[in-house]
């Protein structure tokens, strides 16, 4: 074989030099190699990963000079390469609910790094086996058997498998404005036209219906009832994430709960954002003590050491997937270090009692924030969400993006996007100091009076 159009030799010189970077004690490495590690990012950015991405993100448009470059962190605070400190009040869209590295999740993956990363793919895998059974027991009613994947999309995707092979229906009502993942089966849920017309055709037989909204759920069933149209799964968030942390009216979920059984239909909880504590129950249903047919995780699964997500159902659809085991399979999913590390985030998450946590200092959060929001009416106008899934609604865009960028400029990180700043999400780990939580709102405080 002639590699030589290749560049096989720099290949291997430039794998070396990272795998040796990050080698070394952080103390042993020179101010030169951080300088090159930032500058050879940003160039990699522009040459191999998106050019896209210099342009809206925060941490390039916001720092004059060196672009931040993501090293280092420990339970709410992140560094960069060259040793800048934020907050983190963002938490990795809600991957870092026990915060980042909390020592104990770390711990555990590390051990079970050290003794076997990987399964066989022949052998039973007793941490995958136990973590199935741990999670039976969190989750509500009869929710039994489990599916462990990388991702929360791949969760969603082997949901919508495994409603339509019990349904024998093709269909799905989703809700507007809803996210679940941009896989092509994910995405033919999310509600919103700017991630799904590029794309063009879609899975056939989704329809979307505004959030909130059971009464428009079981107009839908019933027309597609009339029409002939089967529909395996009406599929929503317990909280809207991505939305801007809403919050539906309490009635919701147990009418979903009643329009589904109804009409023979599954329903689905998406609870990849609102799982394990999050808006201060276990998960986003327990607020409304309502028993979903399957329930997707991910994000924090992994107790933001690894990545990991799941989807569980009860006994009586997971029939469906006995005969030919290998119906759905993954190769990486649900992998032993996944399994350690998620066994050790739901250890965290009833040892700290996270849930609680989220639910008070959630409450703590709204309780100020609503004081900002009545002496400046002309810029936050409302908040929104549960828990530690807020959403700080400003009077635009606009402001919403410069609050943002302030923010960022006073060592804050949270989440607010150029598309849509509207709404600002305040998601950190839940269990942040009150001491974090409180510079944070006099930062905000400062820059909402410059505005
Ligand atoms: C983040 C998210 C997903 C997708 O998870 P990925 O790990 O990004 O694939 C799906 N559903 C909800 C509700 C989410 O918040």
């Amino acid at each position: 074989m002639d590699y030589s159009k290749r560049n096989v030799d720099e290949a291997f010189f430039e794998a070396m030099k990272m795998v040796d970077l990050i080698s070394k004690d952080e103390s042993e490495i020179s101010l030169e190699e951080r300088t090159w590690v930032a500058e050879t990012t940003y160039e990699n950015f522009e040459q191999h990963i998106n050019k896209g991405f210099l342009e809206y993100r925060k941490s390039v448009t916001e720092t004059e000079g060196i672009a931040l470059t993501d090293w280092s962190g420990q339970g709410s605070i992140l560094k960069d390469i060259l040793g800048r400190e934020f907050i983190d009040m963002l938490g990795g869209y809600g991957l870092y609910s026990p915060g980042i590295r909390h020592p104990k999740i770390v711990a555990a993956a590390k051990a079970q790094l050290d003794r076997s990363p990987q399964y066989s793919q022949e052998m039973l895998d007793p941490l995958r086996a136990h973590l199935a059974k741990v999670i039976a027991k969190l989750t509500p009613g009869d929710i039994q058997y489990g599916f462990f994947a990388n991702s929360g999309t791949e969760a969603v995707d082997g949901a919508m498998k495994l409603a339509k092979m019990y349904t024998g229906k093709k269909g799905f009502i989703s809700t507007l404005k809803a996210f679940h993942g941009k896989s092509l089966g994910a995405l033919s849920l999310l509600g919103k036209a700017v991630y799904r017309e590029p794309v063009g055709q879609l899975l056939d037989g989704v329809r979307h219906v505004p959030y909130g909204d059971a009464d428009a759920v079981e107009a839908q069933l019933k027309a597609a009832q009339e029409v002939g149209e089967g529909i395996a799964a009406v599929i929503a968030e317990p909280i809207q994430g991505e939305a801007g942390a809403i919050v539906p009216p309490d009635d919701y979920w147990p009418r979903l709960r009643e329009i589904c059984d109804n009409y023979g239909v599954l329903l689905i909880a998406d609870e990849v954002q609102t799982g394990f504590g999050r808006t201060g129950t276990l998960f986003g249903v327990d607020h409304w003590n309502v028993t979903p047919d399957i329930m997707c995780f991910g994000k924090a699964l992994g107790g933001g050491v690894i990545a990991m997500s799941g989807f569980f159902a009860s006994a009586k659809l997971w029939k469906v997937l006995e005969p030919n085991p290998f119906m759905h399979t993954t190769t990486t999913g649900g992998n032993p270090v996944a399994c350690a590390a998620a066994l050790a985030q739901i250890s965290v998450l009833l040892e700290e009692n996270l849930a609680g946590q989220a639910a008070e200092k959630g409450e703590y959060i709204k309780s100020k924030l609503s004081v900002i929001k009545e002496k400046h009416p002309g810029v936050l106008t409302d908040v929104t969400g549960r828990g530690l899934l807020l959403g700080m609604v400003f009077v635009d865009d606009e402001v919403g993006f410069k609050v943002v960028s302030n923010l960022f400029k006073r060592g804050i990180l949270i989440a607010g996007t150029l598309n849509n700043s509207q709404v600002v999400r305040i998601e950190p780990a839940l269990n942040i100091s009150y001491d974090l939580i409180d510079k944070f709102l006099v930062e905000l405080e400062e820059v909402i009076k410059s505005l």
